[in-house]
């Protein structure tokens, strides 16, 4: 292992003024960080230690949301009360995640930026875009079964691994970054991953809110395809909905035109196929993982009738 410094933090101005030099990375949980530096995936000289930092609160805020620290952990998130009352797609997303050790250990933020678990990603020995940029995509012609089939370009098809990052995009989430300077800067969850953009709802949106989880093992395993769901129906019709999906793309997915479809729309088999060509539309399998593509139709089927079913 290359050699590395290490430092603690005492404020978020000076984690954030240390983490943006040169081979400096933060750690908090470390439940991705350390396995990526025994792999030599992730080099870094410096180590900055931000456990010590006051983020560890769930706060409520004037407008009736939820304020969650990056340093809380995903256990603590997943049995918060106020979580488990009004975000209930989160409480179960978390808990869909990992293990009830790693859990203990991760953290909210690092949830947010954990690396993708492609394979290749990991191997040093093979050809990977992410890692090494230019090298090439070992995943297009090899092993991808968890791979993208949205989203995806021609130099990587990786999939984002989080859970809870699911969750938060149906919920609309905001994620707070500070600067060296110590300034805040708020970027929509759906724009996280990307460039800044649209300005969220933070209310709790109405509705029954579902995460299922399609996986290779009940357990500790990440999603294959997953579905965070929050559906307003009464009596057979469908007032509004909001999904998001896992495993399908590098980022979690959300599409507009599917929630648009249900919106409105008697609960049957007709509006759940629209809303699923919806979400589908553009998909491309890899060969290993064709069957996301009807498992995701599948899942979204099953997850609907159930929130509403009367
Ligand atoms: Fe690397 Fe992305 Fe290809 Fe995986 S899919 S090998 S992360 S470039």
């Amino acid at each position: 292992m290359k050699a590395f410094t290490y430092q603690r933090a005492d404020t978020t101005a000076r984690a954030a003024a240390a983490a943006v030099k040169p081979g400096a990375k933060i750690i908090a949980g470390g439940t991705n960080l350390l396995d990526l530096m025994k792999l030599q995936v992730e080099t870094p000289s410096a180590l900055i230690d931000i456990n010590r930092l006051p983020l560890d609160k769930i706060e409520d805020t004037s407008d009736g949301g939820l304020r969650v620290g990056a340093l809380v952990r995903n256990s603590d998130l997943a049995a918060d009360p106020r979580v488990r009352r009004r975000y209930g797609v989160l409480s179960r997303a978390l808990l869909a995640g990992a293990s009830a050790q790693l859990r203990n250990k991760a953290t909210t933020g690092g949830n947010l930026l954990q690396r993708t678990r492609c394979y290749y990603f990991y191997d040093i020995t093979k050809p990977c875009n992410k890692r090494s940029p230019g090298s090439g995509c070992a995943a297009l012609a090899g092993f991808n079964r968890i791979h993208a089939i949205l989203g995806a370009s021609d130099q990587c098809i990786a999939t984002h691994p989080s859970d809870m990052a699911v969750a938060m995009r149906a919920l609309d989430a905001k994620v707070e970054t500070v600067n060296p300077d110590g300034e805040a800067r708020v970027i929509p969850i759906a724009e996280f991953h990307r460039l800044p953009g649209k300005t969220p709802e933070i209310e709790p949106p109405p509705g029954v809110q579902v995460y299922r989880k399609v996986r290779d093992r009940a357990s500790y395993a990440f999603a294959l395809v997953s579905v965070a769901a929050i559906v307003d129906s009464a009596q057979g019709k469908i007032r509004s909905a909001r999904l998001a999906f896992g495993g399908l793309a590098q980022k979690p997915w959300r599409v507009p035109q599917a929630e648009q479809k249900l919106a409105g729309a008697p609960a049957n088999t007709a509006s759940f196929n629209a809303a699923a060509n919806a979400v589908l539309e553009g998909a491309r399998g890899y060969g290993g993982n064709d069957f996301k593509i009807p498992l995701t139709r599948r899942s979204l089927h099953g997850v609907l009738a159930e929130m509403t079913r009367t």
